[in-house]
């Protein structure tokens, strides 16, 4: 992180009694590695936090860089100045896809910029001859890097808008550090770094720098792991569908949404004959069919509506909806797609149905206990009525919910074919009968 420090404590190698590390280049090393061991380790414990992955690895290579930095006094210039500098300015790529990471993002290539322009301005010869310059070309590169987390931290959603605006104002003061040493090595074209009077300066600034970031980084951590917890206590651990807390939790933002003139529609989902499922194929494939059809019924509910598993094989959704009629037909659209089609499990593909017991209301009414109590009604009736089939309580009556869909329409089709076939036997016959009468 605090690139130009490192630098800057080489000064100390070149005026202290003990020639390679000073006390302060190992104690900043150590700092850096501390900070990547903490990281790759969390992420060790838990591989899913891939940002602790790439801060570890930004970290490292800022560690890295930094100590072959302090090696300047005895070791080649090739390793303790380019392959050093190179090292650490590899960091930002790794910072940048962390928080990137955190969003979802992919890798970005723009996020190797600073590392490419150390790498084309050291190819060329007179660069790479003056100190002054590749002082000055770090400098750019590393204002770069720290413009480009500033930038990343502030368009990217990964925590609050407050603590991401914190991140890119310290990154901001990072830069605009790295931008005046790049300026100072032009001004002063210094032969080597204790030549730079100022140095420590930038050391001092990059060092607050870097305290500020680790604690705007905690609290950002803190308040991820918080939210995770939250997120966990709100959702079953089978099948990840919100549970009964969850549901209670999420209905004041869902009903906030509810466009202005729409009903609130409570549907709970049964599963016909579950428990002989789980005798006939084992509680394992019980368990299949249950993540698959929790899957399946969230996906098909619509993406404003709230989906939850309110116990066993037992599913609530709340929705909203124009009319009763509009709120029926979607849930009779998803008992039917969940009779078609066969679920997927270890013990073969088995075919389920449900019955569904829906319950509506003006959105300013909601009180969902009314609601479930109505829709429990409802589903009774539903399974009383022989199951594979929806009922909604309306104005304090029962109906079984008619349904739209083809095969019932083509058997309507059907049974209307016959009677017009009936009535022109009857037709025929009564011709044929009055025909006989009139040669007798
Ligand atoms: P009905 O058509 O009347 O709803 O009959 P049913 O068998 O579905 O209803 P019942 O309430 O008698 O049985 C529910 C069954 O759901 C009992 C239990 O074995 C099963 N069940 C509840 N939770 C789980 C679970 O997490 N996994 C599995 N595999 N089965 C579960
Ligand atoms: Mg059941
Ligand atoms: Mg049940």
């Amino acid at each position: 992180m605090l690139a130009d420090s490192a630098v800057i404590r080489n000064e100390f190698v070149e005026s202290n009694p003990v020639p390679s590390f000073t006390i302060i280049t190992y104690l900043w090393v150590a700092q850096a590695l501390t900070m990547a061991g903490l990281f790759l380790f969390i992420w060790s414990n838990d591989r899913s936090q891939r940002l602790f992955l790439f801060w570890g690895i930004g970290f490292l290579t800022h560690a890295t860089g930094s100590a072959l930095m302090g090696m300047r006094d005895f070791a080649p210039e090739v390793i303790s100045g380019l392959l050093a500098v190179s090292i650490l300015l590899s960091s930002f790529f790794f910072l940048v896809t962390g928080l990137r990471h955190c969003d979802g993002r992919q890798p970005a290539g723009w996020a190797a910029i600073p590392l490419l322009l150390w790498i084309a301005a050291i190819s060329v010869p007179d660069i790479r001859a003056v100190f002054a310059l590749k002082l000055a070309v770090y400098g750019l590169a590393a204002a770069t890097g720290y413009l480009l987390l500033a930038l990343t931290a502030l368009t990217g959603r990964f925590s609050s808008t407050r603590y991401r605006r914190a991140l890119a104002v310290i990154w901001t003061i990072q830069a605009m550090n790295s931008g005046s040493l790049m300026v100072a090595a032009l001004v002063h074209a210094p032969q080597g770094l204790k030549d730079m009077a100022q140095g420590p300066i930038y050391g001092m600034i990059g060092m607050a720098c870097f305290v500020a970031m680790l604690v705007v980084g905690a609290k950002i951590v803190q308040d991820q792991s918080e939210s995770k917890l939250r997120r966990l206590i709100a959702r079953d651990p089978l099948t990840g569908a919100l549970n009964r807390r969850g549901l209670t939790e999420a209905l004041p933002e869902f009903r906030a949404e509810i466009p202005e003139g729409n009903l609130v529609a409570l549907v709970i989902f049964d599963l016909d004959h579950f428990k002989t499922i789980n005798d006939s194929y084992g509680h394992q494939a019980g368990d299949q069919v249950l993540v698959e059809y929790s899957r399946r019924c969230a996906a098909m509910l619509r993406s404003s509506g709230l989906f939850c598993r309110s116990g066993g094989e037992e599913f609530i959704g709340v929705i909203h909806a124009g009319s009763d009629q509009e709120a029926a037909q979607l849930a009779e659209s998803i008992r039917r797609r969940i009779a078609e089609t066969p679920f997927q499990t270890d013990a073969g593909s088995l075919k389920v149905t449900m019955s569904l017991g829906i319950a509506t209301t003006s959105a300013d009414l909601f009180d969902l206990e009314v609601l479930m109590k109505q829709a429990d009604k409802a589903l009774y009736v539903a399974k009383e009525a022989g199951r594979n089939r929806s009922a909604i309580f309306r104005d304090d009556k029962i109906q079984i919910v008619k349904t739209a869909s083809p095969e019932h329409l083509a058997q309507e089709v059907d049974d209307q074919a016959d009677r017009q076939v009936a009535v022109l036997r009857r037709i025929t016959e009564f011709a044929i009968a009055a025909k006989t009468r009139s040669t007798r």
